[in-house]
């Protein structure tokens, strides 16, 4: 069967004009920024004045372990958003924006898929509003900063082989991860070791993403660590006086994007930082808005849920004060045949058995989020491919969970095929069982927090660290960093450390290799394994079959 791409589907798009979608939500016209006629950004003045409004319900999306089957968490939380409005519900999508640079690699689309997408697709997946340029600008002007401070005399003292801040790109590009810079002599200052990120690796861009409003970002972004002395001093940015002509370049960014479904339903796009070395959730700025206009907010964490949710829950609720009446895992019976033991090519065949053995990575994930308080709905995300007997093995599975799973047919069908879904989210969050709760207290050391995830999270045995890791948190703790919560930064396909461990594996130790302090973002990356901050391009990138057609459409993104 042949079916219509994500961007064909989404060129078909009925389209309405963006400020009668701003009206669905009361949100008057002279409060929406347009970006063209398909795009808007929402005035400061309109969300302070939302101040004292009830909010609605938040429904968080997320996942079993991705495999290269694809899970579909963003198809999921656009065709949920979709569904709850088409049962009557006013309901606000919430998701990220996408990274420029992975697109001509080979990323897929960061838009949803099939019949839930937000649109206009391309745009979103390209420059879009232009907030991670603005972001990449405030990041790089603080680099020059620094290396100007220093050729100028260097009045703070900072040791130029411990300056920490890179610079950023949002491209995906190898050449530039270690380079030198200052060569040429004495007139461009003292050579020096450093390199490129990816934008939506920046500290900014996690800045940008947890804070309230402009004041938070100013104080955040002078409270990030960009060297240090000789003598292992902290130097911030205020030290460097960037803080505030960032929150300049900043002022638009930090202005939440109102786009829409293809079913004309209201979305946020707004923020987008990487799911390893930060949270990986959109920015609290639109989910708090959302949360004003809305009787529900759908929204979505990076990753399956051992790290997603856990950091959407100890990080982003805790530090925005959010509490989720409900949660959506996405489970497929093509990953569970993958949890199962099956290859990737032999997916297409009926495997019962192979399902059943794949439950166990699913069962982990409902009792982990579970713990956190919140109560569970397992979406089966359907594929063309899955057999009855199969999707009713997962059903089954979960009911022993005590959970219930509910088959969707969103990216075929749209909301028709989510309505099952809707009305399930709508029966536990208006259940008022949801007594949501963090998973470690503020006042833990770090390295017991670090332990805590691994053990009830992970289900790990041990976590495993050199003395000078142990030391720099000790060190952190001493500084007054002690409260912050710990951001994990390890393999998304595993419980454990190690990829290709599938299911749901005990007996595991998680080794810390280095931490970092992220003091403006306001939390301590612990990072368990090998983490790329600036990605490469493939053998074959996507971007040598990218081009405009006759009629002038993008051609070959996704
Ligand atoms: P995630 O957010 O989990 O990374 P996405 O929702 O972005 O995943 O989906 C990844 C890709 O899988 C998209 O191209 C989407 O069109 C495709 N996809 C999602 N659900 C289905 C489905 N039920 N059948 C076929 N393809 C799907
Ligand atoms: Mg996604």
């Amino acid at each position: 069967m042949a079916f219509k791409t994500d961007i064909e589907i989404a060129r078909e798009a009925k389209k309405k004009p963006i400020m009668e979608i701003g009206s669905k939500l009361g949100i008057p016209a002279e409060h929406l920024l347009p970006y063209g006629h398909d795009k808007a950004k929402v005035s400061q003045e309109f969300i302070k004045s939302l101040a004292g409004k009830p909010d609605g319900k938040l429904v968080l999306v997320t996942a079993i372990n991705p495999t290269p089957a694809g899970e579909g968490k963003t198809t999921t939380t656009v065709g949920l958003g979709d569904g709850l409005n088409r049962i009557g519900k006013k309901a606000v999508i919430c998701i990220r924006e996408a990274s420029l640079g992975p697109n001509f690699g080979m990323k897929g689309g960061a838009a949803g898929g099939g019949m839930a997408q937000v649109v206009p697709m391309e745009e979103m997946n390209l420059h879009f509003t232009g907030d991670f340029h603005a972001i990449t600008s405030a990041h790089n002007l603080l680099s020059a900063m620094i290396d100007n401070h220093i050729y100028w005399g260097n009045e703070l003292n900072i040791d130029a082989r411990r300056v920490v801040w890179r610079r950023v790109m949002d491209m995906n590009d190898r050449a530039l991860r270690d380079i030198v810079v200052n060569l040429g002599g004495v007139s461009n200052g003292f050579p020096r070791q450093t390199g490129f990120d990816i934008t939506v690796a920046s500290e900014v861009m996690a800045i940008l993403c947890l804070s309230n409003d402009l004041e938070d970002l100013q104080k955040r972004l002078g409270d990030i660590v960009v060297a240090y002395t000789r003598d292992k001093k902290a130097i911030y940015c205020r030290d460097i006086k960037a803080d505030g002509a960032m929150t300049v370049l900043l002022k638009d960014a930090m202005q939440p994007n109102l786009v829409q479904t293809l079913e004309n339903n209201p979305a946020f796009v707004h923020g987008g930082p990487f799911a390893n070395i930060a949270h990986g959730c959109n920015s609290v700025i639109a989910t708090k808005t959302a949360l004003k206009l809305g009787e529900y907010v759908v929204t979505e964490a990076g990753f399956g849920a051992d790290l997603g949710a856990e950091k959407f829950f100890d990080i982003k609720c805790r530090k925005a004060g959010l509490k989720p009446a409900a949660a959506v895992i996405v489970a497929t019976v093509r990953a569970m045949k993958m949890n199962g033991g099956v290859a990737k090519a032999d997916l297409g065949a009926e495997n019962v058995e192979a399902v059943k053995k794949g439950c166990p990575n699913l069962g982990r994930h409902i009792a982990n989020v579970k713990s956190f308080g919140v109560p569970v709905v397992v979406a089966i995300n359907h594929f063309y491919s899955d057999t009855d007997a199969e999707v009713a093995a997962v059903k089954a599975y979960v009911a022993e969970q005590g959970a219930e799973a509910v088959l969707c047919k969103h990216w075929a069908n749209g909301s028709a095929g989510v309505e099952d879904l809707a009305h399930a989210v709508v029966k536990l969050a208006e259940s008022g069982t949801s007594n949501f709760a963090p998973l470690y207290p503020d006042e833990m050391g770090l390295f017991q927090k670090v332990e805590t995830i691994a053990k009830r999270i992970y289900h790990a045995d041990e976590v495993i660290a050199d003395k000078s890791v142990r030391d720099q948190l000790k060190a952190w703790e001493a500084a007054g960093y002690g409260h912050l919560p710990v951001c994990m930064a390890k393999t998304q396909y595993s419980f454990s450390t190690d990829p290709n461990l599938r299911g749901a594996p005990t007996g595991h130790t998680i080794p810390v290799r280095e931490v970092r302090l992220s003091a403006g973002a306001g939390f301590i990356v612990v990072i368990c394994g090998e983490i790329m901050t600036m990605p490469g391009l493939p053998k074959v990138p996507s971007a040598e079959v990218i081009r405009l057609n006759d009629a002038g459409q993008v051609e070959g993104l996704f």
